[in-house]
């Protein structure tokens, strides 16, 4: 591994990210909102997030800014980075295929949306941010460079933890006892554990 293979490996996950959600994105255009928890807020922490996942370690890729971060790129961690990368695709398509319809980028109720319990969302409640994680560890891993390697964790962190509660709020709200129940089964992120 070198770092310039690294790079293509962060690159190639974005390619894959993208391609996993665009039908998903054509569809949701299609599917009638019932109720929405988007404003203000959501589309800032919508933009913090993009700006670490992808903004930031996309200057990075192209021009080497900010090259004072720079620090000694090891191949071993790269690969591990890898190996990462390739688990939050496998992650992602799983999670897209079983939301299917009722999935949106923000805070958003459905028209006929349905409470996903099985599969993927059987043991863990939010297995599409447990991918997002594992982006954001695998650009940590990839990129060695402490600004551009870290904004994913920092922006998709701050996304994370301002909107998880309002989620289950929202889910609540809609599915009352029957979310109810399901949170009190499941974990959020890493089954059995958090
Ligand atoms: N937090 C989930 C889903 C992310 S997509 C995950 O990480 O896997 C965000 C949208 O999914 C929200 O608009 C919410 O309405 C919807 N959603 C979240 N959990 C759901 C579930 N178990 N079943 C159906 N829809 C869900």
């Amino acid at each position: 591994m070198t770092p310039a293979i690294a790079k293509a490996v962060f690159v190639l996950l974005a390619i894959g990210w993208y391609v996993i959600r665009l039908p998903h994105t054509r569809r949701s255009r299609r599917v009638l909102i019932v109720r929405t928890g988007r404003g203000a807020r959501e589309i800032v922490l919508l933009l913090m997030s993009l700006t670490g996942l992808g903004i930031v370690p996309f200057i990075y890729v192209a021009t080497g800014f900010p090259r004072s971060a720079d620090y000694a790129f090891r191949p071993m961690q790269a690969w591990i980075g890898a190996v990462t990368a390739g688990a939050a695709l496998v992650l992602f398509y799983a999670t897209h295929r079983a939301l299917g319809r009722n999935w949106s980028i923000s805070l958003e109720i459905r028209e006929g949306h349905r409470l996903i319990t099985n599969g993927i969302y059987r043991h863990v409640r939010h297995p599409m941010y447990t991918a997002f994680w594992l982006w954001a560890f695998a650009q940590a891993l990839l990129l060695p460079n402490w600004i551009a390697g870290l904004s994913g964790v920092l922006g998709f962190g701050t996304l994370y933890f301002f909107r998880v509660s309002r989620e289950e709020r929202l889910m609540l709200d809609t599915f009352g006892e029957a979310y109810r129940d399901y949170m009190a089964r499941t974990a959020r992120l890493v089954p059995w554990f958090y």
